[in-house]
């Protein structure tokens, strides 16, 4: 049993406890929908989805999960995007390190203990397993559609072919969706190129009139900011309702589950543990405009 302090998800049952409810959880919820679709839900799929474009697996938990179960709630279909592959190498470097000195006695692993001897190319196992946790994550959220853009995270490489190349997709998405809502990251508040790129595809669909109903999501508030001030400029702080909030928590554990027999090695936790801690204790997501002033590039 781990001693509270060192739990990483605040108060209540252990890791172990909570993972394994969740996991309990998300089973059965997968399994009702197979075999029934409530009239609800029917009449629901003939309105235009919202569609949320979450730029690397684990933004979405972060900082989109409220308002995707409040769209749910309201009866409207949600298309989830996974807008780049999310290479990543320094994660396959920390899953092949033998005793975890990334999270210590807060790693999941058995004894915190892995030496999974991956290529740390960034790509080959750390993209398949992170989208597995995404996956979990998006089961646990209930959406209805699951897309996966697949584009190498090449923001930091040729920004503009990597914005062009986003441009393109979202584009296709609108064509195929007409009256569809779109959630992107708020990228200049994020500071993170990939964000950012996503900012700017929004940008350029919008001044062409491509996209009407947009709205973005400021998913690094909870690593840049104090509780007391992370919903500076916002358009719109949604409060999570406790039933929902359950909901959020069980997307966030998605990347705080290790199974190995499902590719799922905590990676998320490993990867951003205090942004993940953060907005599991935080049960407000802060939603923005584009602002007039918006410029666009890196
Ligand atoms: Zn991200
Ligand atoms: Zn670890």
């Amino acid at each position: 049993m781990e001693r509270h302090e060192d739990m990483g998800f605040g108060d209540g049952p252990s890791r172990r406890q909570i993972l394994g409810a969740g996991a309990l959880a998300v089973a059965g919820a997968a399994v009702s929908s197979a075999v029934w679709t409530p009239p609800a839900a029917a009449a629901a799929a003939a309105k235009s989805p919202a569609i949320f474009y979450s730029p690397h697996q684990d933004d979405e938990a972060i900082g989109m999960a409220g308002s995707i179960l409040e769209h749910k709630a309201a009866g409207r279909p949600v298309h989830l995007v996974l807008v780049s592959r999310g290479e990543n190498d320094g994660l396959a470097k920390i899953m092949n390190q033998g005793d975890c000195t990334t999270l210590g006695s807060r790693c999941s692993a058995p004894g915190h203990r892995h030496a999974l001897g991956w290529p740390e190319d960034g790509a080959s196992k750390v993209v398949a397993a992170r989208t597995a946790e995404f996956t979990l994550s998006a089961k646990a959220l209930g959406v209805d559609k699951v897309i996966n853009f697949n584009l190498a995270d090449g923001a930091y490489g040729d920004y503009d072919a990597f914005v062009g190349q986003v441009v393109k997709k979202v584009r296709a998405l609108a064509e195929q969706y007409p009256g569809a809502s779109h959630k992107f990251a708020a990228g200049w508040l994020d500071g993170n190129a990939t964000h950012k790129a996503c900012s700017d595809a929004a940008h350029r669909l919008m001044k062409n009139g491509e996209l009407t109903d947009v709205r973005f999501h400021h998913i690094y508030a909870y690593q840049q900011y104090p509780p007391a001030e992370r919903d500076r400029g916002a358009a719109y702080v949604l409060r999570i309702p406790s039933a929902q909030m359950e909901r959020k928590r069980k997307s966030i554990l998605a990347y705080n589950t290790w199974d190995p027999s499902r590719n799922l090695y905590s990676l998320g936790y490993h990867s951003v543990p205090e942004w993940l801690e953060q907005a599991y204790a935080d049960p407000r997501e802060f939603v923005y405009t584009l602002p007039s002033n918006y410029r666009p590039g890196r």
